[in-house]
């Protein structure tokens, strides 16, 4: 493992830390932050993202003749540890930057990626995943949307759910079926769907959470040219992979900066509430658990920094992507479990509530937090994966 970082890399920190300064949205990531008059939640979002791209902060690692700078993988990590640091607003083009990015840099023609690439960067064109089915999730090699040939066009037919922002997207990468008597895993095609083609409906799904951040997405004989075809027709799983290793991807240091962030508020929690008659923080049991939180974000880091040292010696991501996916998941809710019980019955007021504690804020982490043990593969798949790649178990029947 290697702990330290270079004089250029901590050169590279103060500058983006310079950048966060001057260019975080005022009195974000603090209680009762509210948007700036005429602003709606997806325009600040966007102007985010087009100003980091400005400063040359997003797609760091990819080469520079789409639009990257070529950076390290190191420098990509010190940014997310300072955007998380400073809680910066999410790009509002995440699944673009992360997913679809690579993917076409790894296996679209040239014209794919002279045509959609700089776009991606620049947030002029959002994307969407439409990848879960309501019967392909997990196993998502079983999924039934079809996609026919007929002439220069492919014309789909089915559903998607969960699609991330597929309501205000302009393109998704979708995978259909496009030989049904194929093995479940030969039979797929990833392609480029134009989110404007007549025949798309996407409905949004209301969550627990109060947004509507996810969409069931229906085609009724939507039309894709055959050039928005990602590799060869009926091999759409092997560019489907390097889209889900990018999902569960090296986020282990951005992470860690986050939970650190989140343990502070929690033991600030811990000392202005009573509990028995004097701070919750004097409590034995409040104060185990605390340490024992503590622990775990250590633990976590030391796993990230152990993956990164692999990458950086020129392998690719190992097992430690799902180790740390499990991890951090699985402790993220018993932090938010422990907040909402320091607040006592008054944490079951919903945000809304003009008597919500610390505007509500534990109360949307805390539902917010249901997920994390399900999107990216849920906690089960990765136990899975670990049980077979790592400890070498037979695989589950
Ligand atoms: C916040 C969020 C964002 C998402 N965004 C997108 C998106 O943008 N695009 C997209 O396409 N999808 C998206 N998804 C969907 C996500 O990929 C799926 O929810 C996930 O793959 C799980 O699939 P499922 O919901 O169908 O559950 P299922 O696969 O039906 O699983 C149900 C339960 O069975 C367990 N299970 C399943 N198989 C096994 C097994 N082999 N062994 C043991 N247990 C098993 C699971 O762990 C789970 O507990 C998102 C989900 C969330 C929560």
């Amino acid at each position: 493992m290697d702990f330290s970082f270079s004089q250029e890399e901590e050169r590279f920190r103060e500058r983006v830390r310079d950048f966060l300064q001057s260019n975080l949205p005022a009195g974000w990531g603090r209680p009762g932050f509210k948007l700036p008059e005429g602003t709606s939640n997806l325009q600040l979002h966007r102007d985010w993202q087009r100003r980091l791209y400005q400063a040359g902060f997003v797609g760091m690692a990819w080469p520079k003749e789409y639009g990257g700078q070529g950076a390290s993988q190191i420098e990509q990590a010190i940014l997310n540890e300072e955007l998380a640091r400073v809680r910066a607003p999410a790009m509002l083009n995440l699944t673009g930057v992360t997913l679809v990015g690579p993917t076409l840099i790894a296996h679209g023609t040239e014209e794919q990626k002279n045509r959609f690439l700089a776009k991606i960067l620049s947030c002029e064109e959002i994307w969407c995943q439409l990848f879960s089915e309501p019967n392909a999730g997990s196993d998502l090699a079983s999924l039934k949307t079809r996609a026919e040939l007929d002439g220069d066009e492919f014309v789909v037919n089915g559903q998607k759910i969960w699609s991330t922002g597929a309501q205000h997207s302009d393109w998704g990468i979708l995978l259909a079926r496009t030989d049904p008597a194929a093995p479940k895993h030969r039979g797929i095609s990833y392609l480029l769907l134009d989110m404007k083609s007549p025949g798309i409906t996407a409905k949004p799904l209301r969550q627990m959470s109060g947004g509507a951040d996810f969409c069931e997405v229906f085609f009724d004989n939507v039309r894709i040219p055959r050039g928005n075809l990602v590799g060869t027709m009926n091999d759409g799983w092997r560019a489907t992979t390097t889209t889900l290793s990018n999902e569960r991807g090296t986020t282990g240091f951005a992470m860690m900066v986050r939970f650190h962030r989140a343990f502070d508020e929690l033991v600030e929690l811990a000392r202005n509430t009573q509990r028995h008659g004097r701070p919750a923080i004097e409590d034995p049991a409040i104060r185990d658990l605390i340490a024992h939180f503590y622990i775990e974000i250590e633990k976590l880091k030391y796993t990230a920094y152990r993956a990164f040292s692999r990458i950086l010696k020129g392998g690719s991501p190992g097992p430690e992507g799902s180790i740390m996916k499990l991890h951090w998941s699985e402790f993220h809710q018993r932090m938010q479990e422990l907040a909402l019980e320091l607040q006592g019955p008054g944490s079951q007021l919903i945000r809304e509530s003009p008597y919500a504690i610390h505007d509500g804020l534990w109360q949307f982490t805390f539902l917010w937090s249901r997920s994390d043990t399900i999107y990216a593969g849920t906690s089960e798949i990765q136990r899975n994966i670990i049980a077979q790649r790592v400890l070498g178990l037979p695989k589950s029947v």
